[in-house]
């Protein structure tokens, strides 16, 4: 059975990753969207999700690809409509927000998914598998891209809300919270703030456990998204290419470097969701930035400009 889509927030990735995730679902097909300026050729497009839904009752499953400040109202607005609902990540701009969202989907009987791509990375269940029953002795991540290329002109990054380089280094929460065989806390951050913008270019995070994270959007040429994790045993794994690749002791033993696998094992994995009547919300990797921007010593760096 394919379920009736509604694709909310017709920008980057509805357009890079949702529409041909969507296009070759076996679970789901792409009813209408809703965006202010976007569409998608040949989709019926709406200016507002209510008219949306009010246009096609067969739609079952809301998906948000909005920036996170604006989800929230669009959020409430398809659940109280009745729909199943899947939100991009960060799955919120505030935790509070997203256990609210919780609280309505569990109250209405509705399936809520907080995606997290990277989880779906070609190599992360076997990294969790590898330290499953391991001991951590190390962890580092060095996550480093350039935000032009992957946020053009996107001041919403750089708004309150927007988490800056947190958008991308919650990527790399979202696999270490995934992979480790025990949870680590925030101990220390130092965030770099352009003098001209309200969210972090760059951190640097300390964790328990020998456990830390530098995330840098300043990044031109080859980007870094890399977690190598040492073990008791001697050993070191190494998760490279945001997930995809895994290696232990400098060895490729899993994965392969294409992320386009990432969004069809999301609307998959909605699909299970749908199929056993349940929700999965993890805000874990959420907390970690949270308790950054709560913790976090302040720099102030040069000004941004896209
Ligand atoms: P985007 O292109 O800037 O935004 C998506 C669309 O949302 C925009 O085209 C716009 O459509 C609508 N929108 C933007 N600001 C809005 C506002 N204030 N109110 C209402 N609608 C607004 O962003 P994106 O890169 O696709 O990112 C969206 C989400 O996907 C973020 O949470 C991001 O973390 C996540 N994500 C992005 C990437 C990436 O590579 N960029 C990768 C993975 C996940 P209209 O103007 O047509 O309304």
């Amino acid at each position: 059975m394919s379920r009736a889509t509604c694709l909310v927030g017709i920008g980057k990735i509805a357009l890079d990753q949702h529409v041909p995730a969507l296009s070759s679902s076996p679970d789901f097909h792409l009813a209408c969207t809703v965006s202010r300026n976007g569409h998608v050729p040949g989709v019926p497009a709406h200016a507002s999700l209510e008219a949306a839904l009010a246009a096609h009752p067969e739609v079952e499953l809301v998906s948000l690809c909005l920036p996170p400040v604006p989800r929230f109202a669009a959020a409430e607005a398809a659940l109280l409509a009745g729909r199943h609902l899947m939100l991009e990540k960060p799955p919120g701009a505030t935790l509070a927000e997203v256990h609210a969202l919780q609280a309505m989907a569990e109250a209405r009987g509705l399936s809520l998914y907080a995606t997290w791509h990277s989880r779906m990375a070609r190599a992360v269940a076997q990294a969790k598998a590898w330290l499953s029953g391991r001991e951590v002795t190390r962890a580092r991540i060095d996550w480093r891209e350039d935000v032009r290329k992957w946020h053009p002109g996107q001041d919403w990054v750089f708004e309150p809300g927007g988490m800056g380089v947190f958008d991308p280094g919650i990527n790399a929460l979202s696999i270490l919270t995934e992979i480790l065989p025990r949870p680590v806390h925030l101990t220390a951050a130092v965030l770099q703030f352009p003098a001209n913008r309200q969210t972090p270019i760059a951190a640097e995070l300390t964790f328990t456990g020998g456990v830390s994270a530098g995330f840098d959007w300043r990044q031109e040429g080859p980007q870094t998204w890399d977690i190598v994790v040492d073990t008791a045993d001697g050993a070191r794994m190494a998760l490279r290419m945001g997930g995809n690749v895994m290696e232990v002791d400098g060895v490729p033993v899993a994965g392969e470097a294409d992320i386009m696998g990432e969004y069809p094992a999301l609307y998959a994995r909605m699909a299970g969701l749908l199929v056993a009547g349940t929700s999965e919300v993890d805000l874990s990797p959420m907390v970690h930035v949270a308790d950054a921007l709560t913790l976090g010593r302040r720099e102030v760096v040069e000004p941004f400009h896209f």
